[in-house]
């Protein structure tokens, strides 16, 4: 698969060539654990273990590699298997991580509650303010620096040129949560960071139906480190999930288009209603990160938030009344999403500082018609 080729083609051509052994065109499922030997160490295609490498997971790495723009890609079971495998393997007791401070709640926990405990140590920072991202960072000593871009649920958007400089000037990586984008929008590795982690749960499966994650990245040997621990821990997707999700990619770009397209219109819609006090989406002029959105990303995303007037509960109120609009965690699926991320995805961030407000909504919008989306969202804001 040639790199010059475009992003689409590679979603739909990347790691799935037809089946030598049928012309399947669509990749098989391997559902095998094991496979058979010729001979005491004599491999047949290279396969040995499925926790170790499964064909059908090979073709979602290749694609998902691809489509970053990396050169090596690994599948888990889940996004924050993903990053687990990741601190594992780059960390230790006694290193130091910086860390968005509106990281997505479950990665706050990650390193609060899982890895600090062991001794590593995580600084949340401001990455808009680029000064604070270079007073955070201890030169020789921090490890990483994790970007999230845009940020889940504030949608604040991190320069990702601008840390990786500072961020490789004193010896650190740059570790990019890529979820909200998708590599569709946006590709860090092009951008200076290492490595690119995905919850593939959201856009990348794009469909509700698979929870899965995925770190990408260029260098052989951070690569190898990678595999090590991805194959040592064994937190890897499964025959069947790496086949949804590579089932996804393949039509990632028109959906996201399609996303674009609808949120782009629902921010608008929220932007003039009296209920709303803000709109939180990079697509708007008035968002601060508005102009280094458009120089980093193709286009602006599917998330939007709001705050309502009212406070917290005229927000739940708003969730409870959506019709089309499903009331549920997650997001990236075609069809839309609404929640209260301070009662439901950031509830484990409560009297920390990644605390979101009380009259905060987030919406996934879908790719349903934006006109069921909007009269949706204008009966129940009343
Ligand atoms: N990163 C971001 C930005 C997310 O939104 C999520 C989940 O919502 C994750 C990581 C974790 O992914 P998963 O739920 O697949 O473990």
């Amino acid at each position: 698969m040639s790199e010059a080729q475009g992003f689409s083609t590679r979603a739909i051509h990347a790691g799935q060539a037809p089946d030598p052994t049928t012309g399947a065109v669509v990749p098989p499922i391997y559902a095998t654990s094991t496979y058979a030997q010729d001979g005491v160490g004599g491999l047949r295609s290279g396969y040995e273990y499925s926790r170790s490498a499964n064909p059908t997971r090979t073709a979602l790495q290749e694609c998902l590699a691809a489509l970053e723009g990396g050169r090596h890609g690994f599948a888990f079971a889940s996004g924050l298997a993903a990053e687990d495998t990741l601190l594992r393997a780059i960390g230790s007791p006694g290193s130091h991580f910086v860390i968005p401070h509106d990281a997505y709640g479950g990665t706050f926990r990650l390193f609060a509650k899982v890895h600090q405990p062991w001794g590593v140590t995580a600084t949340p920072t401001s990455l808009t303010d680029l000064a604070a991202v270079e007073a955070a960072i201890k030169p020789g000593e921090t490890t990483a620096v994790w970007v999230e871009t845009p940020t889940n649920p504030l949608l604040s958007v991190a320069d990702i040129s601008a840390i990786a400089e500072l961020a490789h000037a004193a010896g650190a990586l740059v570790i990019v949560d890529n979820t909200f984008a998708s590599p569709y929008l946006q590709q860090p590795l092009s951008l200076g960071a290492d490595v690119v982690v995905h919850s593939t749960t959201k856009y990348c499966g794009g469909h509700s139906d698979v929870v899965g994650g995925a770190l990408v990245c260029h260098d052989d040997g951070l690569a190898e480190l990678l595999g090590f621990h991805q194959n040592a821990i064994g937190g890897v997707a499964g025959a069947f999930d790496a086949w949804l999700v590579l089932r996804g990619l393949r039509t990632l770009s028109v959906r996201m288009a399609r996303h674009c397209d609808n949120a782009e219109q629902v921010a608008a819609y929220l932007d003039e209603h009296p209920a709303v006090t803000e709109v939180l989406y990079p697509g708007l002029t008035s968002h601060p990160g508005h102009d280094l959105a458009k120089r980093q990303m193709r286009r602006f995303g599917g998330m939007v938030s709001f705050r309502v007037a009212g406070g917290e509960q005229a927000a739940l109120d708003v969730c409870a009344k959506t019709k089309v609009i499903i009331l549920g965690e997650s997001l990236g699926g075609v069809e839309s999403l609404i929640e209260h991320p301070a009662k439901m995805t950031h509830a484990s961030v409560a009297g920390t500082p990644l605390e979101v407000p009380p009259d905060l909504i987030r919406i996934s919008v879908g790719i349903e018609d934006v006109a069921d989306l909007i009269g949706d969202l204008d009966q129940a804001l009343g």
